[in-house]
This record gives structure tokens, sequence and C-alpha cells, in this order.
């Protein structure tokens, strides 16, 4: 029976990703400090461990044979409210999480970003592209610290040949986000259900293309499973692109309700334009999504119907 850690485990793709490793029937060890992750989010389960903790100091968890890396704040309200703390996670956790890597001899699953590519200058953006990211901005401490967790493996997998797969994962959404998450989709459909304005920031012409968590876990296990493909750097994510003002007239659209918008200012260094090619992730894992935006989005509604009746 294979043991895999999942650091971040408790969070929104980790819970999706946890459940699908217990069905293959692996032993899985959860660690998360709870920051925006939830206990409730996992199953009870005879092959779980749950264990609430930081990635910077990562305990070791006995033999283990992969890792997932998924440990970080990943919206933008989250790591602008502690950039220390966002930095630490992805820069010292990556280091803890080679380090555990190295000891018994695991492969490791990280999980990058899109925002590696910053406001991206070209489009679709391509694994070669290097990104165009402001190193001070505010949000910096997750786009450069993402990128230095690469880096750093990268420079691991080069030297000693370490065990290392790489995620650039796109917007992710899906059943299971959070109400407060703060991200684009969970706010128009909280908003949409609640029957107030949505909050369009700018003037809604940026554009971002999304992907069902069901895809990105069938991704991530796909870039882990994947024989021979050490060292890869693969983006995951949905070529479909949207502009935010399209995005908030659908879910307006499948709520039911007329579209009405709440102006706010685009926040800084808010990337225009974003767009994965995924030539190598259908090329290297046989992967491509499947989920629709709209059939996406039905399912993301019936989760906060739920949710929000329940509070
Ligand atoms: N956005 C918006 N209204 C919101 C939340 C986000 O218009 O209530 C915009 C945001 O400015 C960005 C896009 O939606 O252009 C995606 O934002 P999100 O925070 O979901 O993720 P990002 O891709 O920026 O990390």
């Amino acid at each position: 029976m294979k043991h895999v850690l999942v650091t971040g485990g408790a969070g929104f793709i980790g819970r999706h990703l946890v459940k699908a490793l217990l069905n293959r029937g692996a032993r899985v060890t959860v660690l998360d400090d709870m920051s925006t992750g939830h206990r409730e989010n996992l199953p009870s389960h005879p092959r779980l461990t749950v264990t609430e903790g930081c990635v910077t100091r990562l305990p070791d968890p006995g033999p283990v044979d992969m890792i997932y890396n998924l440990a970080c704040r990943a919206s933008p309200r989250h790591y602008q409210a502690d950039p220390i703390g966002t930095w630490r996670a992805s820069v010292h956790g990556v280091e803890q999480v080679a380090s555990l890597a190295r000891r018994h001899s695991a492969r490791i699953v990280h999980s990058s970003t899109s925002e590696v590519y910053g406001d991206p200058e070209v489009t679709p953006q391509t694994e070669a592209y290097v990104g165009h990211v402001n190193p001070v901005g505010p949000r910096a401490c997750y786009d450069e610290s993402k990128r230095a967790a690469e880096t750093l493996l990268a420079d691991l997998y080069r030297i000693e040949g370490l065990q290392v797969r790489i995620a650039r994962i796109f917007n992710t959404y899906g059943p299971g986000m959070a109400a407060d998450d703060g991200r684009v989709v969970s706010n128009f459909v909280v908003q949409a259900l609640k029957g107030v304005p949505l909050t369009i920031y700018g003037d809604g012409r940026q554009t971002r293309s999304f992907c069902h968590v069901r895809d990105m876990v069938a991704g991530l296990l796909a870039l882990g499973e994947t024989e021979g493909i050490d060292g890869a750097i693969v983006n995951i994510g949905n070529p479909g692109e949207f502009t935010i003002a399209a995005l908030a007239a659908k879910i307006a659209a499948l709520a039911g309700v007329p579209l009405e918008i709440a102006p706010a200012p685009l926040p800084a260094d808010d990337p225009r334009q974003r767009r994965p090619d995924i030539t190598r992730a259908r090329a290297l894992l046989g992967w491509e999504p499947k989920v629709e935006l709209d059939e996406g989005l039905a399912d993301t509604m019936a989760h906060f119907r739920e949710l929000l009746a329940l509070t």
C-alpha cells in the first residue's frame, strides 16, 4: 500500500485529492495548519491521519512514497493578509518537503501556480514563458515565493535527481470552496445566491481560465502516477478563457437573478489575461480537462446553495 503525504490536504484542492487517493487504496497523511483548511473537509477513514501543523516545521510521518505539496494560501485575500507567512510556507515549506523526500526517496508533486507568469505578455502561456512579475508588489509574496520554490526543486532535480514534478495550477473552482475564499467564482456565486450585486473589480475585461476541481485532481494524480517524467513542469488548467464580466453574467443567469454590478477598483498588479497552453499536459500525461464551465458552475452553485442554507 502506498503512503502519501499531502501538505495542505485540508484545503480546497487538497480535500478532493485526499478523497481520490483514499479511493485508490493509498494510506494518506495530511499536514495542514488549518489557516484556510478545515478538519471537517476530510472524512474519518481508517487509512487517513490528519495532523495539524505548519509545513515549515514538517514532522516526519515515517516512510512515505509520495508527497503532494499543496500547503500555501492561494487566494489573494488570504495570502495578502499574511504575506510573510505565505512566503515562508512556500520557500521554507518546500525546503522541508525536499528534505523529507530525500530521506525517504519519495516522489514530490509540487503545486506551483499560473502566478509564476505574473501579468503575462503572451497568450496562451506555455511552460517556456518566463513570466512578467513585479517582485515587490502586493502579489509578490505569492508569485515570487512560488517561483523561488520552483527554483529550488529544479536545482535539486538537476543536481541530485530529486524525483519532482511541478504542476502550474491555473484558477480552480468547484464544490468545496469556502464562502469566504475571496476568489472570483465563490464571490460571484455567493453574491448571486444572496441576491446582492456582483463585485466586479475594474472594467471586468480581464480574463481567467477556470478549471473544475475534478479535472484538477485528475491532472495532479496523472502527474504523480506517470512514470519517467521526473523534472517535468506542467500547466494544469482549462484553456477556456472568459472575461470576468462574462463570468458574472453567466453566474447571474444560472442563479436566475438580474445582473447587478457593484464596481470596485482593480487590485494592483491584477493580471489582465490568463490562459494555459496545455499541449505538454496532453502529451506527457494524456490529460485534458473535461468539465465545461457551465456544467462546473452549476454544481458549484449547488454546493453553495447547501452551504448557505446551513448558515
Ligand atoms: N475579481 C473580481 N471580483 C471579485 C473577485 C475577483 O472581479 O469579487 C477578479 C480579480 O480582480 C481578478 C479575477 O477576478 O481579475 C480573478 O481573481 P481571483 O481572486 O479569483 O484569482 P486570481 O486569478 O487573481 O488569483
